[in-house]
């Protein structure tokens, strides 16, 4: 069949080449997995430029990381023959926001080379605010003010903004307070935060409608992806550059038919009382929030100008970040933001076979808060999907390793291997084995096992043991945990260092000496000096798995994280834990550092094939031949903290979690679940996941655990080794595993808190992959 018209255009089916070309006015495709919203959006941004429509530079066109930014880029440079120049503004929200702040930043008293802060940083900074307002960090963490406060701004709120009852939530009512003051510091240090990236964008428009009417004129075409996981300060920040008309708010229901307020997104919309959602309401509703700004009555299009060529994709059963403030309803209320506009659904599925598209159809079908959808694929049914049970979480990493070394026999390429975790710590196990088996891998959005914060700090000690000379780790550590040894000692360090052409150690020998500290500053230096010499003497006598555990005791860091009362915490510990044990494999303490900074230096060969280990979150519009989906179990995967919750919104987010997951996988998808798991040091009995229950039976199969002794039988393996251990093996030899599911309600009972701990950590690594969706750090 010859295809008219352009080369790029070849192949579309009909909905998507009309979503391509029908470049006037709002366009939304609402579709599934799969079915091609990225490559419509892609192959859409050819189309305009060939067209002539537009330059690069007039293109705004918003991906969910930089890499799928990186990944767009490329594929246009395929489409049209030629790499395309420029596209400036082709990337994260965070990253154009930024841009466009760096642009303008005096207009929002920050400097256009202001810093972006990291989440430590900002952290410290609210534990130095916290300190000055004396308020005890144990009982309110700064940790918990960060997650406050980027909460907020998610949700595009201000200082003055925040609804009194949500501010009254921290210390006593000094919650909003302390959000303003942190605002003021921001400006003082000439810094902003991740979230300031939109918020103070947001600002910036709002107080300066001829900086906005610029970039109104400039983008001729805004492109949106993954639009499903936009939160409120995104919609707000979209919403602004597109001119969108204001209209007042009408409820869903009236929008979609037959959908009820609560079946979409709970809770939200019908709570009037609550100050937080008429607030998110009104912001919501552009009319109110624009005209609330004086100055912004004549930015807004008036019903007149024609509408905005903005084209949004996305997929209401793919939002998984409502537990980072993602409205989902912002892609249902499309049609009625943009009036007129033309709304493309898709229905054939190019991705998976036909096995894994029907597991994870049936699968998501158990939500109630859905629009449903029809999906298709003219794919061969392929292979069924897998699952797999193990004794324990070791025993799944060497069966999944296993595996992957089968397919790399058979001709595999690692690069379409992906291992997608629930929880970050899950991650650690596979990464062990991965080294051991010599077999390349790479996380994806988050810090790899060795580059945590945490064990870099354990690292430094250690370094600073084998090197006095390594003023890197001897800085990093000097004042972790804290010790009264603050910038202004490290300060005096550095100066007489310099001076005296020697590392910052013998420095802070000789300063000691002196009275140029204050007596506290030098008892404590003096105090971690001889710890040192300790430590150095202990070396010669001790085994170095032993001498690290006794460095993170002595040096009180371990204790650092006993009383951190934020969410990673547990996690954090739990890597310290894995670290000692990570050493024995080395024959001392040089031998194991030295193995060190050659992993670290590893990362080297981008182009390696690799096989990618990361969150289900951090999967998002990825995808790969063969899929490894472990830890398929109750409390891990749906979390805990989603079963202990109220109400079906959490475990609904999970289950979109594990479609997601699923929908990764072009040709085989494989599931695991461990009858035992250690979180957090501490082994509980776990339960198949009522995910699985939910799998239609004529499209899996239940396969034998390869890794090792198996975890139904006898062998090896006896319930004498764990304190808790029951014995679930031969309820799932047959199909169906509904005989685990009366223990199961007996067993969430047992460990909430444990599970919980590793969901949590799954949050807050989140924060780790923020980075990749800003592109200011790393
Ligand atoms: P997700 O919801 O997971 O983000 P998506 O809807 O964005 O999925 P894409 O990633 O754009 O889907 O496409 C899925 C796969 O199908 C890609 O490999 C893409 O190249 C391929 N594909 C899409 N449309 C077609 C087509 N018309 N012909 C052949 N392959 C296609
Ligand atoms: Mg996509």
């Amino acid at each position: 069949r010859a295809a008219a018209g352009p080369q790029y255009l070849n192949g579309l089916n009909p909905e998507q080449r009309d979503a391509v070309e029908t470049l006037d006015g709002p366009v939304l495709v609402l579709a599934g997995a799969g079915t091609g919203k990225t490559r419509v959006l892609t192959t859409r941004i050819a189309h305009i430029l060939s067209q002539g429509r537009a330059r690069p530079h007039e293109i705004l066109s918003v991906t969910f990381t930089n890499k799928a930014a990186r990944e767009m880029k490329l594929r246009l440079g395929q489409m049209l023959g030629q790499a395309v120049e420029g596209m400036p503004w082709l990337g994260t929200f965070h990253s154009i926001g930024g841009r466009i702040l760096r642009f303008h930043a005096e207009l929002v008293q920050l400097k256009s080379n202001f810093t972006v802060l990291d989440v430590d940083d900002q952290v410290r900074l609210l534990k130095q605010l916290l300190q000055a307002e004396n308020i005890d960090d144990k009982r309110w963490p700064a940790r918990m003010l960060a997650g406050l406060i980027d909460g907020w701004k998610n949700r595009g709120l201000t200082p003055s903004q925040v609804p009194a009852g949500e501010a009254a939530m921290f210390a006593n009512g000094k919650g909003g307070k302390l959000y303003a003051t942190y605002q003021e510091r921001l400006k003082i240090l000439n810094a902003a935060d991740f979230g300031d990236l939109l918020l103070e964008n947001i600002r910036l428009f709002r107080e300066n409608p001829d900086v906005l009417r610029q970039y109104q004129s400039r983008f001729k075409f805004i492109l949106v992806d993954e639009y499903q996981d936009t939160n409120v300060a995104q919609y707000l920040w979209l919403r602004l550059l597109s001119q969108a008309p204001a209209r007042p708010g009408v409820p869903l229901s009236a929008i979609i038919p037959g959908a009820t307020e609560s079946s979409v997104i709970p809770g939200r919309i019908e709570d009037a009382n609550s100050d937080v959602q008429s607030h998110i309401e009104e912001s919501r509703d552009s009319g109110s929030a624009l005209s609330a700004h004086p100055g912004m009555t004549e930015a807004p299009a008036t019903p007149s100008s024609p509408p905005k060529n903005i084209c949004c994709v996305g997929d209401d059963d793919q939002s998984i970040y409502g537990w980072r403030g993602a409205e989902v309803d912002n892609i249902l209320r499309f049609e009625h933001d943009f009036p007129g506009a033309k709304v493309i659904r898709l229905e054939r599925n190019y991705r998976s076979t036909g096995h894994i598209l029907a597991a994870a159809s049936h699968l998501i079908a158990h939500n109630e808060g859905r629009l449903g959808k029809t999906l298709r694929t003219e794919d061969v049914d392929g292979e069924k999907v897998t699952v797999t049970g193990s004794w324990d979480s070791e025993e799944e990493a060497r069966a999944i390793g296993e595996e992957i070394e089968e397919l790399q026999r058979a001709g595999d390429n690692l690069n379409e291997v992906a291992i997608l975790v629930r929880a970050s710590f899950q991650m650690r196990e596979f990464e062990d084995r991965f080294v051991t088996l010599g077999l390349p891998y790479r996380v994806i959005g988050g810090p790899r096992f060795y580059e945590r914060a945490e064990i870099r700090d354990a690292l430094a000690y250690l370094r600073v043991i084998n090197s006095p000379a390594d003023d890197l780790a001897f800085e990093r550590i000097v004042n972790v945990p804290k010790r009264g040894l603050g910038d202004a000692t490290v300060q005096l360090l550095h100066d007489h260092a310099r001076k005296r052409r020697m590392p910052l150690f013998e420095a802070a020998r000789a300063v000691v000496e002196t009275d140029e500290l204050k007596p506290k500053a030098r008892g404590s230096l003096r105090e971690l000096i001889l710890q040192f010499d300790r430590w150095r003497a202990q070396r010669e006598v001790t085994a170095h798995t032993e001498l690290a555990e006794i460095v993170l005791d002595e040096s009180g860091y371990t204790e650092m994280w006993q009383k951190d009362r934020s969410a990673d915490a547990a996690g954090r510990l739990d890597n310290l834990k894995e670290l000692v044990r990570s050493m024995e494999e080395f024959e001392n303490l040089q031998g194991f550092l030295e193995h060190i900074s050659l992993v670290m230096d590893r990362d080297g060969g981008a182009e390696e094939e690799a096989v990618s280990l990361m969150t289900l979150h951090s999967a998002k519009g990825l995808e790969f031949d063969n899929v490894f989906l472990p830890g398929w179990e109750e409390g891990l995967f749906p979390s805990q903290r989603t079963l202990d919750e109220q109400g079906r919104a959490g475990l609904e987010e999970e289950r979109r979690l594990a479609h997601v997951g699923l929908t990764r996988a072009r040709r085989r998808a494989k599931l695991y679940f461990a009858t035992n798991r250690r979180i957090h040091g501490t082994w509980s009995t776990t339960i198949p996941s009522r995910f699985l229950d939910e799998l239609p039976s004529q499209n899996v199969e239940i396969t034998e655990s390869k890794g090792g002794s198996g975890w139904g039988g006898s062998g090896g393996y006896g319930p004498s080794r764990f304190d808790n251990v029951e014995s679930f093996g031969s309820s799932y030899s047959t199909p169906g595993w509904q005989r685990a599911q009366a223990n199961r309600n007996r067993s969430q009972g047992g460990r909430g808190g444990q599970a919980r701990g590793g969901f949590e950590e799954s949050q807050s690594s989140f924060t780790g992959s923020r980075s990749d969706a800003s592109g200011s750090r790393g």
